[in-house]
């Protein structure tokens, strides 16, 4: 297998693996019994870093672009996975070793031997993974053919039988299932977006890259609703048209441009979906990952999940090679529709036009002779809604789908074969229409974004007798701890102040270090390695000018601020007021 990460990749990777652990951010889960692959948990700073950064996301996508959120179920019904496409197609392809049982995902074993193994079909991995001779990279051995292995974790709900159900893959599947309601709560109109922060799970097949990929996983998704004919967010593009972005086009090369440009050249087509990448752009610069280790590549049309026509990956460069943190799909309706047809509930909304307008519409006239003996009891019902419906109801197959009103007042889906209506053209006028919204989703990986934080803001200093000094620059926002409290000695009253300076800034609900064990560098240089972006000392001169020393851990300046006014000073110098 090709191995393209070196030595220095690995050190990093393993650098900040160690820090995580030591430093509390995260660590392999049920390590008491021997671990279990894809499953970590994070410690008291990965928790209070994963909250800031969702935070960040949150203020972006529900503050500043009024999306509504969502929290739904976890566990869903075998329907929903019918319907959305995950039953029969959220599968990898699994090969396994003949003597050690290793299992791997076929395209896995491909790399750095086929351009882009993901994209290729059962087939063409079995050919390709013959053609190249590639063995078991554990032992050696011969490997199996691949099969196919569907990454949804099954469950059953209920004693005994139960209902058959699964723990959901993605967040999104909620938000479609909770349209209606969403839409309504949306005020009815388009385009809107709702937010949903939480967890999803994938039965990975060989979870080996850290928090990279997990069986169990943090994730927040956007699904943004237009009209078919409009994909157009309510935000003013002209705030992200001078991103700077690095895209990589599924035709031609890495190219940078600003947002912009990108697309006045067509590079991009999609308006809202390039709104999406001006806004990813923002919030992923601002949690702290480096824009210069920031990309993003088009999928290729092969390479596509079953649902997106486009699709942009946000991908950061990391000791693991080029890694997809974010996916920018459009989805258009595949997935409403397909839920219009399963669920047999109306989901398409109706939009008004600006003026009632004129138009030559394609009505359905029942065909009475062939419905009565079709549809016996409902038949009055069915021709009542063809005459309802027009051409847009009738499917390649020739068939119309209508909506037939039900006791309870929800409707039901009724499939009529061609020989029971005629489409007649006339001239009617028209207040509006009833379309199934479109759909553009912003899919992020809240786990993967922390590594790169993590990678992307661990560095190295030389310390005073030349050592390798750990500094983790988090941006302030995001840092789990806003400021380190220190009392230069633990005497002369000094700890006394520095308690108080402590807590009047918890009590504003900052995250404080308070330390006073060891020399001054000491605790700066834990602080440093933390992550923790200002140290506030306590010294004798405060007892004098009632004044501390504040002390940067980027830069290790040194300024001197009155207590009086620290609170304020402290949210500002940390960007929090
Ligand atoms: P997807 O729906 O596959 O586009 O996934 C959305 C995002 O979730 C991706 O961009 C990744 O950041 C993240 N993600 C997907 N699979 C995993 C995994 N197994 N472990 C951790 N993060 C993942």
């Amino acid at each position: 297998m090709k191995q393209d990460h070196d030595l220095a990749d690995q050190d990093t990777r393993e650098a900040v693996t160690s820090l995580a652990k030591r430093r509390g951010y995260l660590w392999p889960s049920f390590e008491l019994y021997g671990g279990m692959r894809g499953f970590y948990d994070y410690g008291p700073m990965g928790t209070a870093l994963k909250r800031n950064i969702q935070g960040l996301w949150l203020r972006l996508w529900v503050g500043e672009e009024g999306m509504i959120e969502l929290d739904s179920a976890l566990v869903n019904p075998r329907p929903v996975f019918e319907a959305s496409g995950h039953l029969a197609e959220f599968e990898d392809f699994l090969v396994q070793c003949a003597d050690c049982n290793a299992n791997f995902r076929a395209d896995q074993l491909l790399e750095g031997l086929h351009p882009n193994p993901d994209a290729l079909s059962e087939e063409e991995l079995a050919g390709q993974l013959e053609e190249h001779g590639v063995t078991c990279p554990e032992c050696g051995g011969p490997i199996s053919s691949p099969t196919s292995f569907n990454l949804m974790f099954g469950t059953r709900a209920g004693p005994g039988e139960g209902r058959e159900a699964y723990l959901r893959p993605e967040t999104a599947q909620g938000i479609f299932v909770n349209f209606s309601h969403l839409y309504r709560l949306g005020r009815e109109r388009l385009p809107f977006g709702v937010a949903q922060l939480g967890r999803g799970f994938r039965n990975e097949i060989s979870p080996r890259q850290g928090i990279i990929r997990l069986r169990e996983f943090n994730m927040a998704e956007v699904e943004a609703f237009f009209h078919p004919q409009k994909r157009q967010w309510a935000g003013d593009l002209r705030k992200y048209a001078d991103t700077q972005l690095t895209l990589v086009p599924n035709e031609g090369d890495e190219i940078r441009v600003t947002l912009g440009e990108a697309l006045e050249k067509g590079i991009m087509c999609n308006e809202a979906l390039a709104y999406f990448v001006g806004v990813t752009t923002r919030f992923l610069i601002g949690v702290g990952v480096d824009p210069e280790r920031l990309r993003y590549r088009q999928h290729l049309q092969t390479e596509m999940a079953h649902y997106a026509s486009d699709c942009w990956d946000g991908e950061a460069k990391l000791s693991y090679g080029w890694t997809e943190l974010v996916g920018i799909a459009d989805r258009g309706d595949f997935d409403l529709r397909r839920h219009h047809e399963h669920s047999g509930q109306d989901l398409r909304v109706f939009v008004p036009f600006p003026e009632p307008v004129e138009m030559e519409v394609e009505r359905l006239t029942p065909v009475h002779k062939e419905l009565g003996p079709r549809f016996r009891g409902d038949a009055k019902a069915v021709a009542e809604a063809l005459m309802e419906a027009d051409a847009s109801a009738v499917g390649a197959d020739g068939m119309a789908t209508i909506p037939i009103p039900e006791a309870d007042g929800k409707t039901r889906l009724v499939q009529v074969p061609p020989e029971c209506f005629k489409l007649e053209t006339v001239v009617e006028k028209r207040t509006g229409e009833k379309v199934l919204p479109h759909v553009v989703e912003p899919s992020f990986g809240i786990d993967r974004i922390l590594w790169t934080v993590l990678e992307h803001s661990f560095t190295q200093r030389k310390g005073e007798e030349g050592e390798a000094m750990t500094v983790l620059k988090l941006p302030p926002v995001v840092a789990p701890v806003t400021v380190g409290v220190f009392p230069l000695v633990s005497k002369d009253g000094l700890d006394a102040i520095a308690e108080e300076v402590d807590g009047k800034l918890r009590g504003v609900g900052l995250r404080t270090l308070y330390d006073a064990s060891g020399s001054i560098g000491r605790r700066y240089a834990r602080a440093d390695e933390a992550g923790v972006p200002f140290c506030i000392t306590v010294d004798h001169e405060t007892k004098e000018d009632e004044s501390v020393t504040v002390r940067w851990r980027d830069t290790q300046d040194q300024e001197r601020l009155p207590i009086s006014h620290i609170v304020t000073s402290v949210k500002q110098l940390a960007g929090l007021d």
